[in-house]
């Protein structure tokens, strides 16, 4: 299978479509989940392109998890959660929506079970709050 550079996220880093930026540099893109499972859900999103882990170059996903842990780290400390689940979904049949890679970052608190993948939008200002906060937040 091959990378479809219409994908949403694709056109996200193109400029082309909105989001909830909480960091940006030459390798990747952090934003807010317009859909998340708990308050402060990110997505981190290689530029490089590639379908998912399968097709990616080993030297993008290199380069992104000292990024991943950076933001997850942030992210503890905006929202106070107890605790973060670390995903990546490799496929439809295995969760993957939308298809060029990405890695979900998912706070957790204590007593309070996830929403399903991808189910209720989120506030938009309640979401460009949480992303300033998670910036502000940032080493
Ligand atoms: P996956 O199922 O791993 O491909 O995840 C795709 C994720 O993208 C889901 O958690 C969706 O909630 C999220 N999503 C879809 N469209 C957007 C968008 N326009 N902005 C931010 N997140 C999105």
């Amino acid at each position: 299978m091959t990378y479809d550079p219409s994908n949403i996220f694709g056109k996200i880093l193109r400029g082309e479509i909105p989001a909830h930026k909480v960091y940006e540099d030459d390798a990747a893109l952090v934003m807010m989940d317009i859909f998340p499972q708990s308050r402060g859900h990110l997505l981190v999103i290689p530029k490089a392109t590639s379908r998912n882990l399968l097709d990616a170059d080993p030297a993008a996903l290199a380069a992104v998890m000292p990024l991943v842990q950076r933001i997850a780290k942030a992210l503890l400390a905006a929202t106070g959660a107890d605790g973060l689940r670390l995903a990546q979904f490799n496929e439809a049949p295995a969760g993957q929506t939308v298809f060029h890679l990405h890695f979900h970052l998912i706070p957790v608190y204590e007593g309070t079970a996830l929403a399903p993948h991808a189910s209720g939008k989120a506030d938009d200002a309640e979401l460009a709050k949480l992303a300033q906060a998670i910036a502000t937040h940032l080493a």
